[in-house]
């Protein structure tokens, strides 16, 4: 099966693309009720590998209502905590039997290389299922004192933790099944039913995923599927009413409407949204580590990844040392089909995503900045872009002020630690930020001084499933992952008992 690029992949992923793929509502596979399709393309063929039934809006209203049937139902909110736990469990074992099918799916679907994106995919669900799997049994309230008033009783009170109820979660193409699973696991655990739309262009891991959750045994209409357009299938979702709570990540725009359509009941909304990254060298830095870790963070998953280093600020004294470093690796990353173990550089998404990157770079250019490497689109079919660095960028420009969304990064001169901040916080966008210094005083004033929801030192948006991540400013709402990731599933009941 060598029609990818010359590479191959597996009778069972060749098989799987082949199927007639169906919504998953209510614990069965449906035809979505327009009929419509989704035509889905290998980015870096340009091929079209797959045909998915594209839901809408009624397709959405029969998955709420299956999830809201569900959530009340006895099999669902009284299942035992080790049952529950077990379920989760035994997602994670079927994902990590399967890892090496969805791998291929996710490479195909979106374009991201093998290494490092493609291959750190499956192990990453399996171990946010088998994280949040373990909170299930912990999930406890307090036990507080409280007073009885005129009552002459005695009095007690405690709060019991408790699911939102049905979650409506909306998911982007650049990592899909990363996304689906942070939202997926902490929504499980805590009790909730799901309706998951995932991204048009990127519905595989979602479908198979879907189908590894029939076969685990969870109860029909715990986790609905419906693909589907956002303008369609999206906006019914989030505007739905018997939605209890919206999860999405995507871009800044759409999580505004998304917090618009939740006005009609209320539902509860956390947003993921975009970043334009600042990564701070200062001179006493190791600049050939530094540069390396530049070279990944601004150009892994093409530079489609909201944690993206897109804006550089490097000390006077080693800048050009710097941006010579930076532009000699990017220079000799090798682009290539993402299945290929060598390819370090996949396509972007689609052709309308190259353009938007290329007219982004031309306006670069028409500003003033210096390309010190790439700027060009690779030969042949695929999406591919060189990555690029701009050198001689000021906050004035756009491609220093916009997120790009594609392998583009933008170096920058600072004098002193003041200008860095400054520098750093000059933008509406708030999710990560690092720091590069061996100098502990430096190290802690930045880390305060920074105004993000991820700040590291030496080290570029360390995302673990255990660390709370999202963003500052209108980079989002709430904290995904670990603990606080949990917590946005569900809500505190007070108990007062007089006896
Ligand atoms: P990107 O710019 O990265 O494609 P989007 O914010 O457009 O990000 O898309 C992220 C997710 O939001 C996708 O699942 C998409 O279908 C969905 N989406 C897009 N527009 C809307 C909308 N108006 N309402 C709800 N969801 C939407």
């Amino acid at each position: 099966m060598g029609d990818f690029a010359g590479n191959d992949i597996q009778k069972e992923t060749h098989a799987f693309l082949e199927r007639d793929h169906q919504l998953f509502i209510g614990g069965e596979w449906v035809k979505s009720a327009s009929g419509e399709t989704i035509d889905v393309v290998d980015p870096a063929t340009e091929r079209s590998i797959a045909t998915v039934q594209a839901g809408g809006a009624a397709d959405i209203d029969q998955a709420v209502n299956a999830a809201r049937i569900a959530f009340e139902s006895n099999e669902w909110s009284d299942m035992s905590p080790s049952t529950h736990v077990d379920l989760l469990l035994r997602l994670a074992d079927l994902i990590q039997r399967d890892a090496s099918i969805i791998t291929e799916l996710e490479i195909l679907d979106n374009g991201m290389p093998l290494n490092p994106g493609g291959a750190m995919a499956a192990p990453l669900a399996v171990r946010l299922f088998r994280y949040y799997a373990g909170w299930v049994d912990k999930i406890g309230g307090a036990s507080l004192p409280v007073e009885a008033p005129r009552t002459g009783r005695k009095a007690t009170a405690f709060t019991r933790k408790e699911p939102v109820g049905v979650a409506g979660q909306i998911t982007p193409w650049n990592y899909p099944l990363g996304m689906i699973a942070m939202k997926l696991g902490p929504a499980l655990a805590a009790g909730c039913t799901v309706v998951l739309k995932p991204a048009e262009q990127t519905p595989l891991s979602a479908l198979y995923i879907a189908g590894l959750i029939q076969e685990a045994g969870f109860p029909p209409g715990a986790v609905n599927l419906v693909p589907g357009y956002g303008e369609t299938a999206g906006a019914a979702l989030a505007n739905h009413n018997g939605v209890d709570k919206v999860a999405f990540t995507g871009s800044t725009e759409v999580g505004k409407s998304i917090v618009r359509s939740a006005t009609g009941n209320l539902k509860k909304v956390s947003l993921e949204l975009g970043g334009k990254s600042p990564f701070v060298v200062f001179a006493d830095a190791d600049i050939a580590v530094a540069a390396q870790m530049a070279a990944f963070s601004s150009f892994f998953l093409q530079g489609q990844n909201c944690m993206c280093s897109s804006r550089i600020f490097v000390q006077e004294p080693v800048y050009a040392e710097f941006v010579d470093a930076l532009s000699g690796i990017a220079a000799g990353m090798k682009i290539g089909h993402g299945l290929s173990p060598e390819t370090q550089i996949g396509p972007l998404i689609s052709q309308q995503q190259r353009t938007r990157v290329l007219d982004l770079i031309a306006s670069g250019k028409a500003e003033g900045a210096e390309v010190t490497s790439g700027g060009n689109t690779a030969d042949g079919l695929g999406y591919f872009l060189q990555p690029t660095v701009f050198a001689e960028t000021n906050q004035n420009m756009k491609i220093a002020r916009e997120e790009i969304f594609g392998p583009v990064t933008c170096v920058q001169k600072f004098k002193d630690i003041e200008e860095a901040i400054s520098l750093a916080n000059a933008t509406d966008y708030g999710l990560v930020g690092s720091v590069w210094t061996e100098d502990l005083h430096t190290a802690h004033m930045m880390t305060s001084a920074i105004k993000a929801g991820t700040v590291g030192v030496n080290n570029h948006g360390l995302a673990d499933i255990t660390l709370p991540f999202g963003g500052y400013k209108q980079s989002g709402w709430g904290r995904e992952f670990g603990l606080e990731g949990l917590e946005l599933y569900l809500q505190t009941k007070t108990v007062s008992v007089h006896y």
